[in-house]
């Protein structure tokens, strides 16, 4: 049944023409605008997913369109993620997408498979090419890790900042030989002066070990979401800064709001950054009460089971809508693209359904 929608002018569509003006005030003739956007590679990605990064290559397209400058997606892939865990000695352990496996593939092989196909086509609708940074990357930039030594200089402030509830700062190690790290920490073990941080580490096959951290070098550290997305900023700033680019946040909208605010840019003023990163938050995708759709919960216990299971994964949806399918939902996402009313708001599964159709002859 086609239904009426409703656009309320709320916020800051209220003031915004086009979503192109909301980085004119950054954007002074830098030769390139990047997008970035992240996800974890744990499971073939749901519809949330999959229209979050049509909203990374729309904006590409649409800021090109206006500004007439290059653009291109950045995509951050966190094969950090846990992807299992392990009980020893009463201690839990995990391992992540690269040290966990299917067979012989390493799962993050294995899901990045699907990631690479979606972000082919996509680059291909849009136009707009793309690059893929892993986490092993990411954290191996001079900027991340002079953030995260700077950062434990000032843990007592950055504790109680990033992490309300917790009793220590999480800085994680993985074991050098296999992989496994420890799931909980209680206290961080380490030993920091202003340029080097050292973690210790126990695996509970290959005993103790010590990871050190320091500007140019490049032994493994795992950081968890709030330290990722402020040092992102950061390496974002002083990137941009070096490569005259200008390189755009955009994650999903449920990290809008307080996160956004305390996590990255109070931290940012706490480190001595004047300048903050242009963020952009892609459109929710909501259960019908209001709940964001999320992998992890249905993964779990099986909590979507009236919906549409092309909206689970990105295989079913392929199985079920296929290429034409794809097409329609980047369409839809175009739209929202267009129109700053139409971009800053949630939709629901039960849009989706409306708007896709029962299948792919519609
Ligand atoms: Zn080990």
């Amino acid at each position: 049944m086609k239904r009426e929608v409703f656009y309320p002018p709320v916020g800051i569509a209220h003031v915004t023409n086009k979503l192109s003006d909301l980085i004119l005030y950054k954007y002074k003739g830098q030769k390139k605008v990047i997008i970035n956007t992240s996800a974890q590679p744990n499971s073939s990605p749901h519809l949330g997913t999959i229209t979050t990064l049509m909203t990374a290559f729309g904006l590409a397209g649409k800021i090109r369109g206006d500004l007439k400058v290059d653009t291109e997606v950045q995509f951050d892939e966190l094969e950090n993620s846990p992807a299992e865990t392990i009980e020893y000695n009463g201690e839990i352990y995990y391992k992540d997408q690269r040290h966990s496996f299917y067979n012989q593939e390493s799962k993050e092989q294995v899901n990045m498979r699907k990631f690479e196909d979606i972000l082919e086509k996509l680059s291909i609708f849009a136009n707009v090419p793309y690059s893929i940074r892993s986490y092993n990357e990411f954290q191996n930039n001079k900027y991340v890790r002079r953030a995260i030594i700077n950062i434990v200089n000032e843990k007592k402030y950055f504790k109680e900042l990033l992490f309300p509830s917790a009793t220590d700062l999480h800085i994680r190690t993985i074991c050098p030989a296999c992989g496994l790290g420890k799931k909980t920490i209680k206290k961080l073990e380490e030993k920091h002066n202003k340029n080097k941080l050292v973690l210790k580490g126990y695996c509970p096959v290959h005993g103790s070990y010590e990871i050190k951290i320091a500007e140019n070098n490049k032994e493994y550290v795992d950081i968890n979401t709030q330290f990722r997305d402020l040092t992102k900023g950061i390496a974002m700033l002083e990137e941009d800064k070096e490569n005259n680019t200008l390189t755009i946040m955009l994650d999903g909208g449920d990290w809008a709001g307080i996160w956004a605010q305390r996590m990255h840019t109070e931290s940012l003023v706490k480190l001595g950054f004047t300048e903050f990163p242009i963020r952009f938050f892609a459109p929710v995708i909501l259960d019908w009460s209001g709940a964001k759709f999320s992998k992890s919960l249905y993964l779990k216990n099986d909590a979507y089971k009236d919906i549409n299971s092309a909206f689970i994964n990105y295989d079913n949806f392929i199985e079920y809508y296929g290429e034409k399918g794809m097409k329609k939902l980047w369409n839809e996402v175009e739209n929202w693209i267009e129109d700053p009313k139409k971009f800053f708001r949630n939709y629901s599964v039960d849009y989706f359904q409306m708007i896709m159709g029962e299948n792919n002859n519609e």
